[in-house]
């Protein structure tokens, strides 16, 4: 494309460079050529008046010859010559111009003006003679040719002085011409020079804004190219150290998403992505593209985490609306079905584009369960020393209980010997005093192994008949259950073999597990108030004792945490009763749970293994 607008500019400039030489020649032609025709007619002139005035004094010289010979030999032959000469010399003067176009050369003239009334004054004396005297007389003939002869010389001078100044004009002529020629020449060598330099200053710029264009392109293409390379670097660059946010942002085990003002997620990691999907599906990217509203709400499955949203939502957007820097929020919500406790954080920062904030959002589930179960755990200690507080109490009143149940067991002793001598005793006074004792000794022993699970010390193992052990306690309970109008059942397995246990202990769970059927069913008014104790084989190892009541149930939420520490629904309840009797279950290497609920009972079993550890 370039070649081509250069040879295209080299053709218009031979082109306009012909023309002015062509123009300049044809200018310089017809110059030279007017006015070399010019010079010539007045050179023809110049040379014509000479040849005039030339023949004209050769013919006055013909008329003086005439005259002289006539008047040395007046013959008729001489003196018709003088006529002769004189008409010559008159057609000379007739042939004659008086008026010349040269100023400078007037000779012709000045010879015609002396010459003619010689010529006449001449032809005058020759035809009719001077003062009487005839034509032919000598006299006359001497005094025209004095006349003649007279005028001559000037005539001659005027002759002299008309060829040197045709000769000056002659030659003023040449050098005219030929300084015109020269000058001409030089003009147009000048013009010829002033062509061609306009020619090259044309063709110079030509190339040169070909060149320039050249260049141009040139550098329009560099400059493409640089910039290419740089948007191609800055790309890089960018996609590097998008890469980079990407690979880090995924690297960090925090949900994170990115905000824009309006709060649309503009980016989020992949935990963001898996924590978001996990609660509706349409969030799959995270939620990027939409508000980060409606994203967040999606992880509230109930009222509480509702309300728990409402605050998040509430700080995030004071941070959105520059009301406040950064924000940190501690919550609960829901990831896949799942209750988990967050903490959503969030700072801001400012590009380009505006302000961004991050939003980061962590699951402190576990942080959660630490500081729950430290609480629980300091709330255990402080039942704890209570209960150390209470041991100690206890420890006194077992002693001080000691001696008057040791009292009431003599002095039944006592009543039942002193009954027995008398021979007509009565036999139910006898079994009376028989059960006061027996209460009173149990009593004690309740008193005692109290203080022992109190104080923690070593309690008495012993090969323990079970069943024996039921009978017992649904002795104790049966007139708490009488009053309160549950009938108690028995179903006992009297070939389970006799596990090694502490009788107290296990009696308290099982007086435990009775009294509270027996409570429930009275407090709820079940329409049918049934307890019924059942002792199995559990395995081949373990025997197993179930409780069953036809009471209210307990709520599953509930069930879920009735073996921890001072869970109660009664007004004077402590909570213990449970926590206590899965401890002991658990000291023996048995296992203590409630069975899932089911319409209209409530069971709790435990199992006590045949030969303990
Ligand atoms: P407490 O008897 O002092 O409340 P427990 O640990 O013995 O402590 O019992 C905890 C709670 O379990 C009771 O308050 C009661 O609400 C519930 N509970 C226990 N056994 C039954 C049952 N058979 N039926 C219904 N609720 C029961």
């Amino acid at each position: 494309m370039t070649d081509n607008s250069s040879t295209l500019t080299k053709r218009w400039s031979i082109a306009i460079i012909a023309l002015l030489l062509s123009l300049g020649l044809g200018i310089a032609a017809f110059v030279y050529h007017s006015t070399t025709q010019m010079r010539e007619a007045l050179a023809e002139e110049i040379l014509e008046q000479q040849h005039d005035v030339a023949s004209l004094i050769h013919e006055y010289g013909h008329v003086m010859v005439s005259l002289e010979r006539t008047r040395l030999s007046p013959t008729p032959e001489n003196k018709k010559a003088i006529g002769a000469a004189l008409t010559s010399a008159q057609d000379q003067l007739g042939r004659m111009r008086s008026n010349y176009s040269f100023a400078r050369l007037d000779g012709a003239a000045e010879a015609y003006a002396y010459i003619k009334p010689v010529l006449e004054d001449i032809a005058d004396w020759t035809n009719n003679g001077i003062a009487g005297y005839s034509n032919d007389n000598p006299f006359v003939l001497e005094t025209a040719a004095n006349r003649m002869g007279e005028r001559y010389s000037v005539i001659r001078s005027i002759s002299n002085e008309t060829d040197a100044v045709a000769t000056e004009l002659i030659s003023e002529q040449t050098d005219f011409l030929n300084n015109f020629r020269d000058w001409l020449l030089l003009l147009l060598a000048g013009f010829a020079l002033l062509s061609l330099s306009i020619a090259s200053l044309l063709i110079r710029q030509r190339n040169l804004q070909a060149q320039l264009a050249i260049d141009q392109e040139l550098n329009a293409t560099r400059l493409i190219e640089a910039e290419t390379r740089g948007r191609r670097q800055a790309e890089d660059a960018l996609l590097g150290s998008e890469q980079f946010l990407r690979a880090t942002l995924n690297s960090l085990p925090s949900d994170i998403a990115i905000l824009d003002q309006q709060g649309i997620i503009s980016a989020a990691n992949e935990p963001w992505k898996k924590f978001v999907s996990s609660n509706d599906t349409q969030y799959s990217n995270g939620g990027i593209g939409h508000h980060y509203e409606p994203v967040f709400r999606s992880t509230a499955m109930n009222e509480v985490e509702r309300k728990g949203i409402d605050a998040a939502t509430k700080h995030v957007s004071d941070v959105l609306n520059l009301n406040r820097d950064s924000m940190f929020f501690e919550y609960p919500c829901h990831r896949k079905d799942k209750r988990q406790w967050s903490v959503v954080s969030m700072s801001t920062f400012n590009t380009g584009d505006g302000r961004h904030a991050v939003l980061v959002h962590e699951d402190v589930s576990e942080r959660k369960r630490l500081e729950e179960r430290d609480r629980r755990l300091r709330a255990e200690l402080a039942h704890v020393s209570r209960l150390t507080t209470a041991g100690e109490l206890a420890t006194g009143l077992a002693h001080e209980l000691n001696q008057p149940l040791t009292a009431i067991t003599h002095n039944c002793d006592a009543v039942m010997s002193s009954v027995k001598s008398d021979s007509q005793f009565d036999n139910e006074l006898l079994e009376t005093v028989h059960d006061i004792s027996e209460q009173a000794q149990r009593a004690g022993g309740i008193i005692r192994s109290m203080r022992a699970l109190v104080r923690k010390e070593s309690t008495d193992m012993v090969p323990t008949d079970i069943n024996k052990l039921v009978r017992e306690t649904v002795r104790l309970t049966g007139p708490e259950a009488r009053e309160r109008g549950v009938s108690v059942l028995l179903r006992l397995d009297e070939t389970l073999p006799h596990p090694t246990i502490d009788p107290v202990q296990i009696q308290q769970v099982l007086v435990n597990l009775e009294r509270n059927s027996v409570e429930a069913m009275w407090q709820a008014n079940s329409p049918v108030k049934e307890l019924t104790i059942e002792t199995s084989r559990h395995g081949s190892d373990h025997l197993e004792v179930c409780i069953t009541d036809t009471g209210p149930g307990i709520e599953p939420e509930f069930a879920r945490r009735l073996f921890t520490a001072f869970q109660t629904t009664k007004a004077n309840g402590m909570g213990l009763g449970l926590s206590i009797s899965r401890s002991i279950v658990e000291e023996h290497g048995g296992r203590l749970w409630i069975d899932p609920a089911s319409e209209g009972v409530t069971i709790f079993r435990f199992t006590i293994p045949f030969i303990q550890e």
